[in-house]
This record gives structure tokens, sequence and C-alpha cells, in this order.
């Protein structure tokens, strides 16, 4: 997969001046035409391997409004790979337009209950889908395996900076995983979850350590600015959301960028970022979800 460079641009807004916090967004979400964001990265090294190990279809899991679900679709349909989406829940028509644009990309489409879904990584389940559909090469749901990390190292590994704090938002944790890796202990490295709840920080030493990378310990997640939890989306985020969007005229996606931006901005009025500081914020792409919340 091509993944373009992206630029770093500064942001400047009367809180950074007031704070003295120098900030650059990395613009990953501009990093390719349609599989674009975190996702390309993840995918980049796993279709490599599915070649490799001479599969034709990728086969991948996802809620119905999955950028990985997008993504995934994009990218086998660009790299002349079948692909299968085991999609959580039951289907419902007409297809929302993430799953509208699976469809259209050639992605068959296979629905699970969330029962079954939940088990999705056991032999079972594994075993099953394999009777249904023959060969084919497993990428993990949210893509976010060994080969994610490596290819998502490479968003700071390519930096011609070095930043003191590096952040970005957190959702499987594979991207998150990835940043620890690329950087090797220097600087410090905040995400911000969408998700409620304290499992991911073990999520994301596991994922390192399963995968063989050594865990550091220059990085945390930032559990509180989840807004309720994964796909919520009130109106004080919408709010602020556009407005960022309006002032700096970088477009955001509702579930993951808007919230990770909100917390850090939060955490630097609350001088949680020493004055001085330069700091990167990884924009993770994903505005197709802005179709499905109505904001384009
Ligand atoms: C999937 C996704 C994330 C979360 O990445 P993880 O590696 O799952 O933590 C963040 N931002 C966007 C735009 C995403 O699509």
């Amino acid at each position: 997969m091509e993944i373009m460079p992206t630029p770093v641009v500064e942001i400047n807004s009367e809180i950074l001046r007031e704070k003295n916090i120098q900030l650059f967004i990395k613009r990953e979400d501009q990093n390719h035409p349609t599989v674009s964001g975190n996702k390309a990265r993840k995918l980049k090294y796993n279709l490599e391997k599915a070649k490799e190990e001479g599969c034709q279809t990728l086969l991948t899991f996802g809620g119905a409004y999955s950028n990985h679900i997008y993504a995934t679709a994009a990218a086998g349909a660009i790299h002349g790979f079948e692909t299968i989406g085991v999609i959580r829940g039951e289907e419902t028509l007409p297809l929302n337009p993430t799953l509208a644009f699976a469809k259209s990309k050639g992605m068959k489409l296979h629905y699970v209950d969330r029962t079954k879904y939940r088990l999705k990584n056991s032999l079972i389940v594994i075993n099953e889908l394999k009777r249904l559909f023959g060969k084919f090469y497993t990428i993990p749901e949210g893509g976010s395996n060994k080969e994610a990390i490596i290819g998502c190292a490479e968003i700071v590994t390519e930096l011609n900076s070095v930043y003191d704090y590096y952040c970005c938002s957190v959702g499987t944790g594979g991207t998150l995983a990835g940043i620890i890796h690329g950087l090797e202990g220097i600087g410090k490295i905040i995400g911000f979850s969408s998700l409620k709840g304290e499992f991911l920080t073990v999520e994301v030493s596991s994922l390192l350590s399963s995968n063989g990378f050594e865990i550091h310990d220059n990085w945390e997640i930032s559990g509180q600015y989840h807004f309720g939890g994964y796909a919520k989306f009130p109106d004080e985020l919408r709010a602020y959301m556009l407005g960022f969007e309006k002032q700096h005229e970088i477009k955001l996606d509702p579930i993951y960028n808007s919230k990770a931006l909100y917390g850090l901005f939060d955490m630097i009025k609350q001088d949680k970022i020493p004055s001085g500081s330069k700091v990167l914020f990884i924009h993770t792409g994903g505005l197709q979800g802005r179709k499905g919340f109505d904001l384009d």
C-alpha cells in the first residue's frame, strides 16, 4: 500500500499562546485517498503478509460503522484481494454509508449476532468461517496485530523533528502500541481513550509484549474524555468539534479525534502539559465516519 507523506502543521490559538505550548498536528488523515489514516498504516504490512502467504481473501471483523471495515474493503479492492467483513449485529436496510461503501468495493458482508461476535477469535467461530468461506487471511477487529504495530510505528519514525509529547486517540490500542514501539522510549506519549473502561492500559501492554516488543514506561492513557463511551457524540462535543474545524480548517471525526483533541486542550488548560512544551497530535483520520453523524 502506497502511504503518502503527510504534512505536520502548526496550530495557533489564544490558549496555546497563553500557556506557551507549541502544538503541531500530523495529518495522517491525508495519507491515502480512500483507505486513509491509521487504518492504512495498520493494513500496509498485513496486505504484504497476506500476499506472502498466498491468500487471495482478507477476512476481518467490525461494527456497522467501523473505519477498519471501510479501509479493508477499499484496500482489498485496490490490491486485488477478495474481502469478507464479519459484521456485529443484524443487517439493517438501507445499508449505512460505511457498509454501503464496503459493499460497493466488493466486500462480502456476513452478519453475526452479538454473542457469536464476542467469540469471534475462538476456534469454533473461525472454523465455521473457514467452512463458509474457504482459505482467508484473518485481520483482527480494528486491525490491531503485530503487522499493525510495525506499520503504525512508521507514523513517528518518519518524523523530521523531536517533540516533548506525542498524542493520539485510542480504540483497540494498536495505533498507540505502534507509536510506543516507534519512539523506543523517547518523549512522553498520551493516548486518549474513546471507550469507557480502564482495560486499555493492560490491552496495549499485552499487544506490545505478546508481539515481542518492549512495553516502555513513557506513556499513559487518559480515560476521562470518552464522552459517555464509544460512538457517543453529545452536543458539547459536537459544538467543540465544529468550532475547532471552523477555526483551524481541519476536519475531525466524531468518534476519535474530536474527543482526543478536546482532551488535549483540556489538559493544556489545566496546566497538565508544562509551559514550553512542543506537542505533536496525530490526526488518525476516520473522516468517512462523519457521514453517519450527518456532518457533511
Ligand atoms: C480505529 C481508529 C482509532 C483507534 O485506533 P486503535 O488502533 O484501534 O486504537 C483512532 N482514530 C481513528 C480515526 C480510527 O479509525
